[in-house]
């Protein structure tokens, strides 16, 4: 099962590699490779990267949902209606990780370097952080439940397939039906804009639904271009800068900060958070029902 999977693997990055070079062609074909070309090689470099880190760790991962698979009181079969189950509770699993890679500083170190192109093509799509792995904490009640460490894997790379296709401007709107259940171009083009309405919204993977259910959900606005990038653009197509300017700047903020629980929460906070700024919201509403 697995050579299989790798096999599903090799075909994928085949496909993303003919959509990338269609996308580079269409934009040396418009004279815009000049502005662009850079950014792509940057793009690809980010992908081929972050496939010899999951390489590398994948392993590990596997043996950790393993450990957790054998110790659940349930074994559950691959059936189509297992899989399916399986596919809607990693893309549950996705939503979460996805929202602490925008709202927790440490987590927006790593997912920062997939949102600061400031283009947007399939070859964003492959703009993958180096240094999330750990993220797969957020996958291992699947694992608890008794399904396969084979099947999280596999709808977890499917899940990473899906999001391929709405890395592009080519596709204005899907039908009504499917923008209200599934991710799409439209809403994923919100999920990479800085324009202060659309900043962290859409953190969906393959199901819309999530973000309509937990309050993320922010529609595409004709009134409202999408400006790609993030507030403070870096200036730089170097892989390892991109990997890692934000982990420098958190390094640099908790140096100079006077206090610990400052420290910690230039930390855990959300990006952008200063001294003066507050506990979170959530952190207010729970501290006031103790007033
Ligand atoms: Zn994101
Ligand atoms: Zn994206």
């Amino acid at each position: 099962m697995l050579e299989e999977a790798n096999l599903w693997n090799y075909l994928a990055v085949a496909f993303y590699a003919v959509m990338i070079a269609w996308d580079m062609f269409s934009d040396w074909r418009e004279k815009r490779l000049s502005r662009t070309g850079r950014d792509m090689l940057a793009n690809v470099a980010m992908g081929a990267g972050s496939l010899v880190v999951a390489a590398l760790v994948t392993g590990s991962i596997f043996t950790i949902f393993d450990a957790l698979y054998q110790l659940s009181p349930w074994h559950i079969e691959p059936t189509w209606y297992t899989w399916l189950a399986c596919l809607v509770l990693v893309d549950f699993g996705h939503y979460w990780a996805h929202r602490f890679g925008h709202e927790v500083r440490i987590g927006w170190a790593a997912h920062v370097a997939h949102h600061s192109s400031r283009e947007y093509n399939f070859s964003v799509a492959v703009r993958q952080p180096w240094t999330h792995h750990y993220l797969f904490v957020f996958f291992l009640a699947p694992a608890a439940l008794g399904f396969p460490p084979v099947m999280i894997l596999t709808t977890k790379s499917f899940n990473s397939f899906y999001q391929f296709w709405i890395h592009t401007e080519r596709i204005r709107r899907m039908p009504r039906w499917f923008e209200f259940v599934f991710n799409t171009p439209s809403h994923h083009r919100v999920h990479h804009s800085s324009n202060p309405i659309y900043l962290d919204k859409n953190y969906a993977g393959i199901f819309i639904i999530w973000d309509r259910l937990f309050g993320t959900f922010q529609a595409e606005l004709d009134h409202e271009p999408t400006r790609y990038g993030i507030t403070h653009n870096i200036d730089s197509h170097n892989p390892l800068v991109i990997n890692f300017h934000e982990y420098h700047a958190i390094a640099r903020d908790v140096a100079h900060a006077h206090r610990w629980s400052d420290r910690l929460r230039y930390i855990f906070h959300k990006p952008g958070w200063k001294p003066g700024d507050g506990p979170r919201p959530i952190v207010r509403r729970v501290v006031a029902l103790f007033r």
